[in-house]
């Protein structure tokens, strides 16, 4: 299983960085087996009848990293590359986030290969509610609370919520985080990941000496991270000047309507052909200079084919593991990029599902603005604790981001002991 794993460039990617970390910290072998691989790696079929009446089998996978420090916690993506090692390493990246955060959690991530862009509502409820019903022994409030990612929303979550509550017998709310409101999903939930990578950006920024408003962003991925990141910092007066999703890239240097541009997705599927901006190659728009660049969509996409022509002074990283090793260490000798590594970037989504989860399990609501403010309380104290041990230790920021959140785990993993 240790080979098959490190055969997806996914997960090698996430053992190289945890092997550099572990190298750092001078972690005994045991310990170091003990953290590096997954406890649970789940995989199920899915047969679905499809609207054409074909049955189509679909493969998913849940990976529990670590359940050491509590239930797990981590997203169910849908998206067509998603393989077992993609789903590992995710779920790896997740044990450090919420250690670094300080969550009561460990990791996790989901995924199930398929294109949801080319399924219908109903054939897509029809995978949600199976892949529900096969996590059935393996989930649980106290277990493991999956959340949206790439491909999912909050629909997904309801149709959850639904299979556990029915199997239940009673509404189970808890079972998943980012669920609608109606549901007693939270206030602040959807825009969460973007208001936490775009108020961290802004963080940079001050501690670069560059003034906020007017500072200028470009954007790859405008889903609910992507978007949500545009739109904060449009609030905070900067300017977006280029976005990209699958459908191509766009750039208006005055700064884009966010607003009108989400608008436009929502009628056309995508931001290409937005009337207020024109089109610019997909791989280009990374190299644009700006003050925050942000990936926000895939992983792997800063490599060590561009990370060298990179021209932005902060280095937001919205999505999970979109720089890889060899671009980290490009980056590292350059020494002029601001660096807010995925852990800590996109931390702010587990964080306020954290907050929907208590309040789930103390059935009790809280407002937006609280939400958001203790969001950003959280995101500073993280925020500063990274830059102090960065100074102090003076290791780069994936080190000092990845040693913190590696270092919680350690430590509890040596207190509990080894069992039998
Ligand atoms: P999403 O499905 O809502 O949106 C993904 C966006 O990326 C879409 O706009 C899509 O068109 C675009 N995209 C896909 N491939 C692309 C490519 N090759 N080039 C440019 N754009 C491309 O997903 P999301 O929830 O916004 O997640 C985005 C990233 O953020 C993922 O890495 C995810 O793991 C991470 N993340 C999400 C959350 C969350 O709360 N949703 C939390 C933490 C991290």
């Amino acid at each position: 299983m240790k080979e098959q794993l490190l055969q997806s460039p996914v997960f090698q990617m996430a053992a190289t960085q945890f092997d550099r970390v572990a190298d750092y910290l001078e972690l005994g072998e045991d310990i170091r087996e003990r953290c590096k691989w997954p406890k649970r790696l789940i995989t199920v079929t899915m047969p679905v009848r499809m609207d054409d009446g074909r049955t189509e089998v679909f493969f998913g996978h849940r990976v529990q990293h670590h359940l050491s420090r509590g239930p797990v916690k981590g997203g169910l993506r849908y998206h067509p590359s998603v393989d077992l090692g993609e789903v590992a390493a995710l779920a790896m990246w997740m044990n450090w986030k919420c250690a670094l955060m300080r969550l009561p959690y460990g990791g996790a991530k989901g995924g199930i290969a398929c294109d949801p862009r080319g399924m219908s509502t109903r054939e897509k409820e029809k995978l949600t509610r199976r892949f529900t019903m096969e996590m059935l022994p393996f989930i649980g409030q106290e277990v493991d609370v999956m959340a949206p990612d790439m491909g999912t929303d909050e629909q997904t979550m309801a149709w959850m919520v639904d299979v556990y509550s029915t199997y239940a017998g009673h509404l189970v709310p808890g079972i998943v985080t980012g669920k609608p409101l109606e549901l007693q999903g939270s206030a602040g939930r959807k825009q969460a990941t973007g208001h936490g990578v775009a108020f961290l950006a802004s963080r940079a920024l001050n501690k670069l000496g560059i003034t906020v408003t007017g500072a200028t962003a470009v954007i790859q991925g405008f889903g609910n991270v992507g978007h949500y990141t545009a739109e904060t910092m449009s609030g905070f007066g900067m300017h977006v000047c280029g976005i990209s999703d699958i459908t191509g890239a766009i750039w208006n240097g005055k700064g884009l309507d966010v607003s009108a541009l989400h608008k436009h997705v929502v009628a056309n599927g995508g931001v290409a052909g937005f009337p207020e901006a024109e089109a610019i190659d997909p791989e280009a728009l990374l190299l644009q200079e700006c003050d925050v660049l942000v990936p926000a969509a895939v992983e792997r996409v800063i490599t060590k084919a561009n990370a060298a022509q990179l021209r932005c002074k902060v280095l937001a990283e919205a999505a999970n593991g979109p720089t890889t090793p060899e671009a980290d260490t490009i980056i590292e000798e350059r020494g002029d990029i601001f660096v807010i590594p995925d852990v800590l970037c996109n931390a702010g989504g587990v964080t306020v599902s954290y907050f929907e989860w208590v309040q789930n399990l103390q059935r009790f609501h809280w407002g937006e603005r609280e939400v958001l403010t203790k969001l950003e309380t959280h995101m500073e104290g993280a925020f500063e604790r990274f830059l102090t041990f960065v100074r102090s230790k003076k290791v780069s920021h994936r080190m000092a981001a990845l040693c913190l959140g590696i270092c919680e785990v350690v430590k509890v993993k040596q207190v509990r002991g080894l069992f039998p």
